[in-house]
C-alpha cells in the first residue's frame, strides 16, 4: 500500500471528487496566495495525512488508551510530543487537539472555571475569535472584557493594558492574535499577570514557526499554557497542539479527552510528528528568516507606493493595509486583487469605521510565497501588481494583466511538481 498511488484509486471511485481535487491543486499551483494563515505541507505532510492509523480509535494517551491495538500509534503520538517539546522547550506537550480552537477550550478549562472573566485582544484589533469573542464558546462560556491596540501606534502599549488588568482583574489573560504585526512583551506580560494573580495563557497559531525556528521570542518561558495550530507558519497538517510546564500536564490531558474530545486524529498526530522533526531542520530556520524578510519587504514596498501599513510595517510574516484613505473596503479590495490571481482576506484594522463584513483593510502573509521559493525580488514585483489592481479597481483590463503576471510568477516557482 505504502508504494501504491492512492490517488489513482480514488480517481476510480469517486471522479468528481478527484475533480474538485485537481481544480483546487492547479488553483493553489497557478495563484499567489496571500492569506496569512495559510502555507503548502510537505509531501511527507501530505502523506502522513493519508496513513492508515487514520482508522484506529485511541480515547486516552499512550500506553493509558481505551482500546486494543495502539502500540504503533502510542509510537507515533510520543514521537509527536517528545518532538514538539525539543522543538519549543516545552516540559510537556498534548498532540491531540484537533484545531487551534479546540487547543484553546482545553486550556481555558485547564486553568479557569467557565464564567470566570478573560481579557483578550480584541477580534478587531487584532485578536481571534476564540479569545473571547460573543459568538464564540469562549464569550459564551467566559465573562470577558477586551483589551486593544494604542489608538496612535497601533502596537499594544502594555502600561494602558496594565492599568486595565488592575482594574478589571481578569482571572486569565490571553495573549496572541490572528492579525497583529509585531513581537509580543512576553515578559512583560507575565509580570502583569503576576501582579493581579491572574493566568497567562498564549496563543501562538499564527507565529508558533518564527518561534520554533527562533525569530519571534518565545513566549514558553513565561506562560501557565502555550496554545497552537500546526497548519499556519508552523506548515504542518491542519490541527492544534497544547504545551506547558509539567504542573499542568494532568489538567490538559483531561481536558482535552474526555473532557472536549473524544477519539484523537491518530494520522493527523503522526503528520504533526512529520512536521516538528522539518522544523528542527536548519532549512526550516532560513525558511522561516525569509518569511520576515519577505513580509518585511512587502510592507515597505506598499508603503513606498503610498499606501497606509498598519503600525508602519512588521516584525513578524504578515502585515495589515488600511485601505481607508484610498476610500477602498477590504471586502472589495480582496475580491479584485482575487480576480488578479491573489489571494488575500478582508480584515478590520484596529478602529475601523467598517462592519467585519466589509472592512477597510486587507491582511497579508508570506508564509505560503516563501514556501514556494520566493524571496525580495518577487516581494518587488507582487507589491506592484496588488498596486496597480488597487490604484485601478474598476478597471477590468488591468486586472487581466495583472492575472496573467501572477499566473506567471506562480509557475516561476512551481509548488508539488
Ligand atoms: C487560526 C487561529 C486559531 C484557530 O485555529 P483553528 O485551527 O482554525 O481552530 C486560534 N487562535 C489564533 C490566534 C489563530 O490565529
Amino acid at each position: 500500500m505504502f508504494e501504491e498511488n492512492l490517488f489513482s484509486y480514488l480517481e476510480k471511485t469517486d471522479p468528481e471528487i478527484m475533480e474538485t481535487m485537481r481544480s483546487e491543486l492547479n488553483r493553489q499551483q497557478t495563484t499567489l496566495e496571500l492569506i496569512a494563515s495559510e502555507n503548502f505541507a510537505s509531501r511527507a505532510v501530505l502523506a502522513a495525512l493519508s496513513n492508515p492509523m487514520q482508522n484506529k480509535y485511541a480515547e486516552g494517551y499512550p500506553r493509558r488508551r481505551y482500546y486494543r491495538g495502539c502500540q504503533f500509534v502510542d509510537k507515533a503520538e510520543d514521537l509527536a510530543r517528545e518532538r514538539a517539546m525539543e522543538l519549543f522547550g516545552a516540559e510537556y506537550a498534548n498532540v491531540q487537539p484537533h484545531s487551534g480552537t479546540q487547543a484553546n477550550i482545553t486550556a481555558y478549562l485547564s486553568l479557569i472555571e467557565p464564567g470566570s472573566k478573560i481579557m483578550g485582544l480584541s477580534l478587531s484589533h487584532g485578536g481571534h475569535l476564540s479569545h473571547g469573542h460573543p459568538v464564540n464558546f469562549s464569550g459564551l462560556f467566559f465573562d470577558v472584557v477586551h483589551y486593544e491596540v494604542d489608538p496612535e501606534t497601533k502596537v499594544l502599549n502594555y502600561d494602558t493594558l496594565e492599568k486595565q488588568a488592575k482594574d478589571e482583574r481578569p482571572r486569565l489573560i490571553v495573549a496572541g492574535a490572528s492579525a497583529y504585526p509585531r513581537f509580543w512583551d512576553w515578559e512583560r506580560l507575565r509580570s502583569i499577570c503576576d501582579s493581579i494573580g491572574a493566568f497567562l495563557m498564549v496563543d501562538i497559531a499564527h507565529i508558533a514557526g518564527l518561534i520554533a525556528a527562533g525569530v519571534h521570542p518565545s513566549p514558553v518561558p513565561y506562560a501557565d499554557i502555550v496554545t497552537s495550530t500546526t497548519h499556519k507558519t508552523l506548515r504542518g497538517p491542519r490541527g492544534g497542539l497544547i504545551l506547558a510546564p509539567e504542573k499542568y500536564a494532568k489538567a490538559i490531558d483531561k481536558y482535552n479527552f474526555p473532557g472536549t474530545q473524544g477519539g484523537p486524529f491518530m494520522h493527523c498526530i503522526a503528520a504533526k510528528a512529520v512536521c516538528f522533526k522539518e522544523a528542527m531542520s536548519d532549512e526550516f530556520k532560513s525558511y522561516q528568516k525569509q518569511v520576515i524578510a519577505n513580509a518585511s519587504r512587502l510592507a515597505s514596498v506598499m508603503v513606498e507606493k503610498g499606501f497606509d501599513v498598519v503600525s508602519g510595517g512588521t516584525d513578524n510574516h504578515l502585515f495589515l493595509l488600511d485601505l481607508s484613505r484610498q476610500g477602498l473596503t477590504g471586502k472589495e479590495t480582496a475580491k479584485r486583487l482575487h480576480k488578479a490571481g491573489i489571494t488575500v482576506n478582508k480584515n478590520t484594522v484596529p478602529f475601523d469605521k467598517e462592519s467585519p463584513f466589509v472592512t477597510s483593510g486587507i491582511r497579508v502573509g508570506t508564509p505560503a510565497l516563501t514556501t514556494r521559493g520566493m524571496k525580495e525580488p518577487e516581494m518587488d514585483e507582487v507589491g506592484d501588481m496588488m498596486a496597480s489592481v488597487m490604484n485601478n479597481i474598476e478597471d477590468d483590463s488591468v486586472i487581466d494583466v495583472v492575472r496573467g503576471r501572477a499566473e506567471g510568477l506562480a509557475k516561476r516557482f512551481p509548488l508539488y511538481e
